[in-house]
């Protein structure tokens, strides 16, 4: 086909793109923005670290951490949703936004630390799976203890260690005055 006709058949036909705001529909398979279900996150950063694009950005804080998404940096590979040890995170199968400058749908969230059964000071979240996938085998007394903010797990694990290293040298005691 010359110039021509191509030129003559383009103008016979329908625009090939949409008007605005109207969007192609997403392909079935498409996986989508990504979204937090806050509460179930535990701001442990991994989406951060896993996120190549740099659409996910976590900053920890003393009693919170932010986190923030764009979904114009996303290329919606899924590996945040796949690696999220809170199952915090999931696709919604839609498209981002149309947008105009680089950062206009960035959205954040703030996680907020729940507050140490001991002192009351903000203590890092956790997750029973994240648990369960790093030990065997949780006691009663490391449960408890994983809710306690940093101090007073340190505190905590200094009275157990105390107690250990007398009781041995309590035992040592005995056996050389027997
Ligand atoms: S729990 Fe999931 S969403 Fe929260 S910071 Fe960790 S990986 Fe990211
Ligand atoms: S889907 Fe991929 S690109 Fe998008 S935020 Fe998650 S890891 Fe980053």
């Amino acid at each position: 086909m010359n110039i021509l006709g191509l030129i003559s058949r383009n103008f016979r036909r329908d625009p090939a793109t949409y008007r605005y705001p109207e969007r192609h529909v997403p392909a079935t398979r498409f996986r989508g923005i990504v979204r937090n279900d806050t509460a179930k996150c535990i701001a442990c950063g991994i989406c951060d670290h896993v996120c190549v694009s740099g659409a996910i950005v976590v900053v920890g804080h003393d009693d919170h951490c932010d986190w923030s998404y764009d979904p114009g940096r996303c290329t919606f590979c899924g590996r945040c949703v796949d690696l999220c040890p809170g199952e915090a995170l999931s696709q919604d199968g839609d498209r981002a936004p149309t947008y105009a400058r680089s950062g206009d749908l960035a959205q954040g969230e703030q996680i907020t630390y729940p507050a140490c059964p001991e002192c009351g000071l903000p203590a890092r979240p956790y997750n029973e799976r994240l648990l369960m996938i790093a030990h065997d085998d949780i006691s009663p007394e490391f449960r408890e203890r994983i809710k306690l903010c940093e101090r007073c797990r340190r505190r905590r694990s200094q009275t157990v260690l105390t107690k250990g290293l007398g009781g041995a040298a309590d035992t040592e005691r005995n056996a050389d005055g027997a």
